[in-house]
């Protein structure tokens, strides 16, 4: 089975033919990103900005780049000129060192906000006092360089598919629930990226906009 083919099976295989496909692929070489550039990914996510730094110069310029790893705020900088979304801002200080870094260079970076939605201790991301604590901050209406576009989410990893389906359920009852807060103009809900190879049908199942695909179309990581 080539890339193309991969390819090919997990869009037939959608729940739901509009949502995104991004193209997972940390640890992978450049000649696979461009095999799968070839059957028309446009979208790549990566989830270390030094291996985004390294991969964005040697391909062509109409990829979207998406981190989706943890970031830190001293990292920010490298990434802010030309990446497409940043999935997995996990807190309001790494936020602000967005908009710093936006504002710097002049550039509105889009965001979606990580919330924590499974069981295991381990998973980054917001918890919903915390998300809602800082959506009401004074601090938080003054950004003016991001533009937050949704939320993102990753079920625990576990074979459940019940347990699966609750997380993100749990995720986009939250996305309803705040779009109908009273925002800035910059927050701009639409996305909710959730589901990664084992689990992307039910998230599209559950109202995933994005889903993030790795193994399932470059095969298995070594390491990562
Ligand atoms: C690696 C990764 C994925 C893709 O995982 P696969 O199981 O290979 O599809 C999705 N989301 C995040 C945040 C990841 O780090």
């Amino acid at each position: 089975m080539t890339i193309a083919d991969n390819l090919k099976d997990i869009k037939s295989s959608f729940h739901n033919p509009t949502c995104l496909l991004i193209a997972v692929s940390k640890t992978k070489p450049i000649e696979n990103l461009l095999e799968a550039y070839g059957a028309g990914v446009r979208d790549f996510g990566e989830n270390k900005v030094q291996e985004l730094q390294a991969k964005e110069p040697q391909l062509p310029k109409d990829i979207r780049w998406h981190m989706i790893g943890h970031l830190q705020r001293n990292k920010v900088k490298y990434i802010a000129p030309f990446i497409y979304l940043i999935h997995s801002v996990d807190s309001f200080k790494l936020l602000k060192e967005i908009n710093k870094q936006g504002e710097k260079i002049d550039r509105k970076i889009s965001v979606l906000l990580q919330i924590h939605i499974a069981e295991e201790e381990s998973k980054f991301g917001f918890d919903i006092s915390e998300l809602e604590e800082m959506l009401d901050s004074e601090e938080f209406k003054k950004l003016s360089h991001v533009t937050v576009k949704g939320l993102m989410g990753m079920a625990t990893l576990t074979s459940n598919q019940d347990q699966i389906r609750k997380e993100f359920k749990r995720l986009k009852a939250l996305f309803e629930e705040i779009k109908n807060k009273e925002l800035p103009d910059f927050v701009q809900l639409t996305e909710l990226s959730m589901g990664m190879s084992s689990d992307y049908q039910v998230a599209q199942e559950e109202g995933s906009t994005m889903v993030r695909i790795g193994s399932s179309i470059f095969g298995a990581r070594n390491y990562n």
